[in-house]
């Protein structure tokens, strides 16, 4: 506390990200991270980006990008909007669009963020409940009241995605509000609603190239949307920080949608690992929550899912555990690789026998 901080300072509940652990001989499962190394063509970019034009300001337009990644997803360059990492790419959203005469909505197990940014800007918000199956209840949201809707799609820590046709509903029921689709995880086998731009101006889709494109250390976000919402974000952003994106992370960007292979086999091999790592654990007693992202929600009938968490740290597994009433009882697992994914069943073996 200081008397120098501003009012809002005073009320705000800081988001606490996932431990950064510094030792490396652990497995490292708590953050969602690809497992994976960025493709080859990623580090060489960033290499060949080394050098005398660091002395120079970067494209604060990120054009090069933009039509890059326009261009991958059949949309215009002023459909897209770049930032440092889709936190502050969502900061953005909440800063330009999201309105302060009518409360946000959002489910009431959802990133956690949301509400921190809520409280930054002095946006007023209301949680609509999963079902009881933890799923995005699109029902709820209908004659709601509201100054926007804010979903991540797949939902985190949940892992559960929406189907287009409920994204379509949403959005069907709400034309005069803005609704934002959080797609972190979307690559993971979810369905993206940037195939609903075209059709629906009220529609903002945000993605990052710190899951699927295993970049968390670069720092790229990503905002599409027909054009004025765009331009909005845009506004914010060159009153804030003309240029967000460095020529590093604009380089290695550009290269990482030049791979598609390897964002392909990628993907592909989390997946499948999350599968195996799915069946695995289901037959130890616990029960997985259908995942369309790179981690599993797990929760067993018979043991304490906090004393789970501390009991694989001590065999050097770090997962992810919420202390949140609903989910308190849940263990939040990031895909690793298979040998990691083998190495959690054999401490998770061993945790059980020992941890009630
Ligand atoms: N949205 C969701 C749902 C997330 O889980 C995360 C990662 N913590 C982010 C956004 C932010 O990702 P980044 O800032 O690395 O792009």
């Amino acid at each position: 506390m200081s008397r120098y901080w501003s009012p809002i300072v005073h009320k705000l509940t800081p988001y606490v990200p996932g431990e950064q652990p510094k030792s490396t001989n652990l497995v490292k499962l708590n953050t969602n991270e690809n497992p994976y190394g960025p493709s080859p063509r990623v580090i060489a970019a960033l290499q060949a980006a080394v050098g005398d034009t660091l002395r120079l300001y970067p494209d604060p337009g990120a054009s090069a990008l933009r039509e890059t990644v326009a261009r991958y997803h059949g949309l215009s360059a002023d459909q897209v909007f770049v930032g440092n990492g889709s936190d502050e790419v969502l900061a953005l959203v909440f800063q330009a669009l999201l309105r302060h005469d009518a409360p946000l909505l959002f489910p009431d197990i959802t990133y956690s963020f949301y509400p921190v940014y809520c409280r930054l800007y002095d946006i007023a918000s209301e949680t609509v409940p999963l079902t009881d199956a933890m799923a995005v209840d699109v029902d709820a949201y209908a004659n709601r009241p509201c100054g926007g809707i804010i979903l991540a799609n797949p939902n985190a820590p949940t892992g559960i995605a929406l189907p287009l046709p409920e994204i379509r509903r949403l959005l069907e029921q709400h034309p005069d509000q803005v609704v934002v689709i959080d797609e972190a995880y979307v690559d993971f086998g979810a369905e993206s609603a940037i195939a609903l731009i075209q059709e629906f101006p009220n529609v903002l889709v945000v993605q990052t190239l710190s899951k699927s494109r295993s970049l968390a250390g670069l720092r790229v976000g990503l905002a599409f949307g027909q054009q004025p919402l765009i331009e909005g974000l845009n506004r914010v952003k060159d009153s804030f920080n003309s240029y967000p994106i460095d020529r590093l992370a604009l380089a290695g960007a550009i290269a990482a949608y030049e791979d598609e292979a390897y964002f392909q086999s990628t993907c592909k091999a989390v997946m499948s690992s999350r599968d195996w790592l799915t069946e695995q654990l289901e037959t130890l007693g616990f029960r997985v929550l259908p995942s369309a992202t790179n981690f599993i929600f797990v929760t067993h009938p018979e043991h304490d899912a906090a004393a789970v968490a501390a009991g694989l740290r001590t065999r050097n597994v770090i997962v992810r555990h919420f202390s949140l009433p609903r989910i308190a009882q849940y263990l939040r697992i990031s895909i690793g690789t298979q040998e990691e994914c083998a190495a959690v069943v054999e401490a998770m073996r061993e945790v059980l026998a020992a941890v009630h």
